[in-house]
């Protein structure tokens, strides 16, 4: 077997190689190749002398990701990507180009085991977590095909699929990684990481006074609503994620996306954006809309433009910035919840 040099943080890279008697500048330069010059095979790190490169590739590997289908969304901007594993599964990243900025929404699971009831990912099941080097493996790859067209990457988001918090550990070191200034060097606040409202994973965040931004998927105002779509609401009640949601405001002062899929009929009526802004109103939140995305599986439809509005309209009158987002990538199954280990 060997190790997955996308799994490893700096120091530990530099602590392999000298027990391969190798000097630090060495390490330095495989990070270099890795991270800054994006080079995904052993053989191509020309700033080593060969012996070398051969000696690391008995005993390392540049990831195991390998891709399988890529689909190009008619809007020209969204491109999906799905790997396959080494273990068989298989994961799908999507890239999303902006007039400002290009970014990665990556994937932190294989299923989710959320379960809730409107998204594709969840009506898999839970397969297995990521790897930290699967994770950051989709990031390099999504700047890599970037950067071969002359363009950068800017954002990663951790909204594929998968709950993130309920594989911490693996998310934590991969932006730890990814962050490192002299490697890939991705800024904290490039980050965002969105979860269904896992109590103990915004504890965490929060006593980290982690830079990276935080989106909380609630899609409804009261338990008896949430728990029908967002099944682990009954673990997790709205009390507990807004008392969360406060700690993480006071102590880190960033400001907390709300997200919320617009089902027509079952959050998309004035009652519900009023509970809502009860919920937030007064605090550092800001709102994003998004008509539900068709799903095979679950027969609710997207909410009706004048409702999406209405609803933004009850929202913003409260002083709570809220945003309807584009639906970006429908037709190719790249949007929110429509990601799944698809090969057809
Ligand atoms: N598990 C995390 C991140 C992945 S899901 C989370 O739930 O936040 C990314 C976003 O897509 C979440 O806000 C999720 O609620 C939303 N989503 C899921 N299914 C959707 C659908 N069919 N249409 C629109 N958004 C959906
Ligand atoms: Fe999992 Fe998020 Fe989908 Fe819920 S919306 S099933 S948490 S991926």
């Amino acid at each position: 077997m060997t190790a997955n040099l996308y799994d490893l943080k700096f120091e530990e890279l530099r602590e392999l190689l000298q027990d391969l008697n190798q000097p630090t500048f060495r390490a330095k330069q495989i990070w270099q190749g890795i991270y800054q010059n994006l080079w995904t095979d052993l053989t191509d790190f020309s700033n080593l002398p060969l012996i070398l490169r051969d000696q690391l590739s008995s005993q390392f590997n540049l990831g195991g990701l390998t891709l399988e289908k890529e689909l190009s969304s008619t809007d020209g901007q969204t491109h999906k990507y799905l790997y396959r594993l080494e273990d068989g599964s298989a994961i799908e990243t999507v890239l999303m180009a902006y007039h400002d900025r290009n970014t990665v929404c990556i994937s932190s699971q294989v299923g989710c085991a959320m379960g809730c009831k409107f998204c594709a990912t969840g009506n898999m099941g839970f397969v297995r977590n990521l790897t930290s080097g699967e994770i950051v493996e989709q990031v390099i790859k999504s700047a890599a095909i970037l950067s071969s067209n002359d363009n950068r990457l800017t954002n990663v988001v951790f909204m594929g699929m998968g709950e993130p918090f309920h594989n911490y550990q693996a998310l934590r070191e991969a932006i730890v990684i990814l962050n490192d200034p002299n490697g890939f060097g991705m800024g904290k606040r490039r980050f965002t990481i969105s979860t269904v409202g896992i109590v103990p994973g915004i504890k965490k965040l929060t006593e980290e006074r982690s830079q990276v931004n935080l989106a909380i998927s609630l899609h409804a105002a009261d338990d008896q609503l949430r728990s029908k779509i967002v099944p682990i609401n009954s673990k997790y009640n709205i009390s507990a994620l807004m008392t969360a949601c406060d700690a993480y405001l006071e102590k880190n002062g960033r400001r907390i996306t709300i997200e919320w899929a617009l089902i027509d009929g079952v959050n998309d009526t004035d009652e519900q954006a009023r509970k809502l802004v009860n919920l937030i109103k007064g605090k550092l939140f800001h709102v994003n809309l998004i008509q539900l995305n068709p799903v095979d599986h679950y027969p609710g439809k997207p909410a009706m433009d004048q409702n999406a509005r209405r609803f933004q309209k009850i929202i913003e009158a409260a002083g709570i910035p809220c945003t309807i987002r584009l639906r970006r990538g429908i037709d190719i199954q790249a949007g929110c919840g429509q990601l799944a280990s698809n090969t057809n």
